[in-house]
């Protein structure tokens, strides 16, 4: 079996890295399977691509489409240009899209226009906000999988609802979370652990790069202010998005706490997370991984994909505004967090079965 590995932006990079080590595994063990890995060139900054696949091994991508930004049509248009002409001159039985970027749902449409099987990792999952370019990808992308692959039952359930034939949805984990536990024993602290007094639990992991929290400016000043006074004394560690950052450019902020800097390496950030008071967030990915860990997450959104980070896990979701955020965040520094759990199959054996299942279609 050929398949060829979509990845576009960021969380792709995490979420490929534990998939292609089970092909690998399965060819050592001699059987027929093999990969191509297309990068679609989304994500292009070093911080936020190649730190990633140097941390996490993945191998150097046999293609880089490099389509870089552009608006939502003109880079899911050219990477749907570029991954057409990649797959005429490289076919393969299978092309494996991951998440709900721009590049997961052109891959999609793409592949399965060349009728070539397609394969969704993270499948099934919905915010029901038609305002996130990310809903509308997913359900793109879910519309013509042929093999899909689930994170929670209630992923599973949302396909079933929708009329999918059963017998193509497998519900197998978290590969983020795979990539969680395979890389815990190597998170090291990052450069300016020392010379900002970091301590266990003394300071908090902040990031924000969705359109609701950002793209107005002003409210984005006045969102951070209104952080940094309701932390008390808690440093902020705020990695900032390139996206975040075009938006604040020069803009002075009166800030006491926030500590700005670049977006971290997997292992870095992974090790300011492990380590945190507590986490405030737009980021779905980030809430599965405080979820992992037990670290309190706020996250800063009007709805979730994710309804078992909440259920079961330390996420709260507490809407957009800085007055509900506070409220959240003094009840928890009140009762404290009384929830911790960690929902089914989240146990770093995801990508082994989805390449199982794969084996034997
Ligand atoms: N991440 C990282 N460094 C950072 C911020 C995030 O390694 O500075 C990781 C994080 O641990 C998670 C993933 O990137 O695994 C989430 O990416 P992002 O928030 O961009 O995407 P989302 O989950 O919102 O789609």
């Amino acid at each position: 079996m050929k398949i060829t590995i979509v990845a576009g932006a960021r969380p792709n990079f995490i979420k490929i890295a534990p998939i292609i080590k089970a092909i690998e595994k399965n060819q050592s063990e001699g059987k027929t399977i093999s990969f191509r890995l297309v990068h679609t060139g989304q994500h292009y900054d070093k911080n936020l691509s190649d730190t990633f696949f140097e941390e996490l091994n993945i191998p150097h991508p046999n293609s880089n489409l490099e389509v870089k930004s552009g608006t939502q049509a003109q880079q899911t248009a050219a990477i749907m240009i570029a991954f057409e002409q990649e797959l005429l001159e490289n076919p393969c039985d299978l092309v494996l899209v991951v998440g709900d970027v721009n590049s997961t749902m052109a891959c999609a449409i793409v592949a399965k226009k060349l009728n070539i099987k397609v394969t969704h990792v993270e499948a099934g999952i919905r915010s029901g906000d038609m305002t996130m370019p990310e809903e509308i990808n997913r359900i793109v992308t879910d519309s013509i999988t042929d093999y899909f692959f689930t994170t929670s039952t209630s992923a599973s359930e949302n396909l079933l609802k929708l009329g999918f034939d059963g017998s193509k949805i497998h519900f197998v984990g978290n590969v983020m979370i795979d990539t969680l536990f395979q890389n815990l024993n190597r998170i090291t602290a990052p450069i300016f652990w020392d010379e900002f007094g970091l301590e266990t639990g003394n300071y908090i992991v902040l990031t924000l790069h969705r359109p609701s929290n950002v793209d107005e400016e002003k409210s984005l000043q006045e969102l951070l202010e209104g952080i940094d006074k309701m932390v008390g004394d808690k440093k902020i560690i705020f990695p900032i998005h390139p996206r975040t950052k075009a938006i604040l450019g020069e803009t002075n902020l009166n800030l006491k706490n926030i500590l700005f800097v670049e977006p971290q390496g997997y292992l870095n950030f992974m090790f300011l997370i492990k380590n945190s008071f507590a986490v405030i967030t737009d980021s779905g990915g980030i809430s599965e991984e405080t979820t992992v860990l037990g670290i309190p997450c706020f996250t800063m959104r009007t709805t979730t994909e994710r309804p078992e980070t909440i259920e079961i896990g330390t996420n709260n979701l507490v809407g957009i505004s800085i007055e509900n955020l506070t409220l959240a965040f003094t009840t928890f520094l009140e009762n404290g967090m009384s929830k911790r759990g960690i929902p089914e199959l989240w146990d770093g054996k995801a990508s082994e079965r989805i390449i199982d299942a794969l084996l034997k279609v």
